[in-house]
This record gives C-alpha cells, sequence and structure tokens, in this order.
C-alpha cells in the first residue's frame, strides 16, 4: 500500500486525489493559502535538503526547519526534500 507525502509539509495519504484536495498549512505562498503538493521522490528512511543537504528522518521534520542555502535568501524559506 503506497502513502503519497506532500512535499511542503509532509502529511501523508492514501491517494494523490486525497492529498491534492487538502490545504497545506506550509505551502510556499503562505499558511493554506494553497494546496498539498505531491512529492514525486520515493519513500525513504531519511530526507535530504535538496539545497543545502541537511538529513532529517520525515519530510515533516525537514520542512519544519528555515534553509540557509534556501534560493530566496538565506532562512527566507523552508527546506525542501531532493527526491
Ligand atoms: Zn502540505
Ligand atoms: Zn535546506
Amino acid at each position: 500500500m503506497a502513502n503519497f507525502y506532500c512535499e511542503y509539509c509532509g502529511t501523508k495519504y492514501p491517494s494523490v486525489s486525497a492529498l491534492t484536495n487538502g490545504s497545506c498549512s506550509r505551502h510556499p505562498n503562505g499558511a493554506n493559502k494553497g494546496k498539498h503538493k505531491l512529492y514525486e521522490g520515493s519513500e525513504k528512511t531519511k530526507y535530504t535538503c535538496k539545497y543545502c543537504g541537511t538529513s532529517y528522518p520525515s519530510i515533516s521534520a525537514l520542512t519544519n526547519g528555515s534553509c540557509s542555502r534556501h534560493p530566496n535568501g538565506a532562512n527566507k524559506g523552508k527546506h525542501a526534500p531532493a527526491l
């Protein structure tokens, strides 16, 4: 049984349609300013930020932290998981 995760907040859903139906509290445009976005990578035991390389045990832990190498500027955005 596959799980589907939001790339922004790490919330787990049983289907893509359920995931993309929900507002995302960590959407880059602001809390609940957009829908969850499907994380298209595979399920992993740890996730690495594609900007700075820091690893976390879950997407939700990763996206909870500000990224010092975010493309919008240091700590101007959250870590983002690499695929
Ligand atoms: Zn989300
Ligand atoms: Zn980062």
